[in-house]
């Protein structure tokens, strides 16, 4: 494809931003199954180390097929999005294992002994345990507060002069609580602060965080990005190309978090469909949103599409759509959201979210089963609640599917 010709839909950027160039004219990005690559002579190895030469060396610094990825998430997460002067945005991707890779990339990569991180309170569970248990270990201090409440945000950024980064995940897993990424990242550049978003429930067909004045972007990729649960994969984007190239390389390169060439290309291939599947995820999710609000055996719907939801207004204005994840919960408690789970035909009983196909969970019985009542409940993780990552499946088939469980709850 020409560099020059102007895509003006997302959806061709998913297809053609990683180019078409590949070796013996292979129509898609070939898997580059290969841990190292070889020299000619010992001057063209001295090239490469020195970087006269771009070509690889070793795939852990680096594979065409992690490229390829790579290449398209930073043209997504920067579509139609351009620098003060009219030009376009750019930013660089480093293809990680999987989401905690790449998260643990961008906080050992930004954060030191000392340190604090400040984030919102409801985090995905393995992003609160990387600071609790990882980042504590080396001195780095994590600080969550409700950052609904924006003075409560500015009062403990001036109280705290250690807080480096300010890390937002909107909207969260599994809350889908959303934090306003405009104000607060307003509010943290103004301390001087460096600002990450988690932005694996949106996907930058929803959300492009780089919109504000964000430094980092993240997605777990085996989520919406890959969108087929075929495989684990991780992302850390960010605007400053030098910082990206030299420090933050270096970490994930000693990290050792690469991905691999077979995962790089499941994901590759995933992410062309993008735009195409989260309409059809959308609009799933709003039907059976609006259908399970008014069902009898439903006590409450927790989706930020609807208007219910303390949340809906941040999410309409930063977001192209609510998105596809929610829950809800069923009035008759633990037994009936074990009953309903178990009645279902199509949906698939499972955690994770983000896939082709329906995923159901039920917190309480599952991911929360160890976790005493009392606590998880602080949490909004109730007897009842059902967790649902709503597919493209015909929604017909979807209500269906939840009808006849819920007869059965
Ligand atoms: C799944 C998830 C992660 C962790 O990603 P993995 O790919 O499982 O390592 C981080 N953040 C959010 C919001 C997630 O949903």
């Amino acid at each position: 494809m020409n560099k020059d010709f102007p895509l003006t839909g997302i959806g061709s950027v998913a297809m053609h931003a990683a180019g078409h160039e590949h070796a013996e004219y292979a129509h898609l990005t070939p898997i580059f199954a290969t841990s190292t690559f070889t020299f000619d002579s010992a001057q063209q190895g001295s090239d490469r180390f020195a970087g006269a030469d771009k070509t690889r060396i070793y795939s852990r610094w680096g594979n065409p097929t992690f490229t390829a990825a790579e290449k398209t998430i930073a043209a997504l997460e920067t579509f139609g999005l351009k620098n003060p002067d009219g030009s376009q945005l750019e930013v660089k991707a480093l293809l990680h294992a999987s989401g905690q890779a790449a998260m643990t990339t961008l906080f050992l990569g930004t954060l030191k002994a000392g340190d604090t991180v400040l984030s919102h309170y409801s985090l995905y569970g393995g992003t609160y345990e990387l600071m609790n248990k990882v980042l504590a270990a080396t001195g780095v201090h994590t600080i969550l507060i409700d950052m609904h409440d924006l003075n409560l945000v500015e009062d403990t950024i001036r109280k705290n002069t250690s807080i480096k980064l300010l890390h937002i995940e909107t909207p969260a897993n599994p809350t889908i609580q959303c934090v306003d990424i405009e104000a607060v990242s307003g509010i943290a550049k103004q301390h001087g602060l460096l600002v990450s978003v988690d932005n694996t429930f949106a996907t930058p067909y929803l959300q492009q965080p780089f919109r504000y004045e964000v430094d980092f972007v993240f997605h777990s990729t085996t989520k919406f990005l890959n969108g087929h649960g075929t495989a684990i994969g991780g992302v850390l984007l960010g605007r400053d190309l030098a910082l990206m190239n030299t420090a933050m390389w270096k970490w994930h390169v000693l990290l050792g978090g690469n991905s691999n060439p077979f995962d790089a290309f499941l994901l590759g291939q995933g992410m062309k469909t993008l735009e195409l599947r989260m309409d059809r995820h959308c609009d799933n999710a709003m039907k059976v949103a609006e259908y399970l609000s008014a069902h009898p055996a439903i006590a409450h719907v927790n989706y930020t599409g609807l208007a219910s939801h303390p949340d809906h207004a941040i999410a309409a204005r930063q977001m192209k759509h609510p998105g596809a994840v929610m829950s809800y919960e069923l009035k008759g408690g633990l037994n009936a959201g074990k009953k309903f789970t178990d009645a279902l035909q199509m949906c698939i009983r499972a955690v994770s979210l983000g896939t082709v196909d329906t995923l159901i969970s039920h917190p309480a019985s599952m991911s929360h089963l160890s976790v005493p009542k009392e606590e998880r409940e602080k949490y909004g993780i109730t007897d009842g609640l059902i967790r649902m990552s709503v597919g493209i499946e015909n929604i017909h088939d979807i209500i269906s599917d939840l009808e006849q469980a819920l007869a059965k709850a």
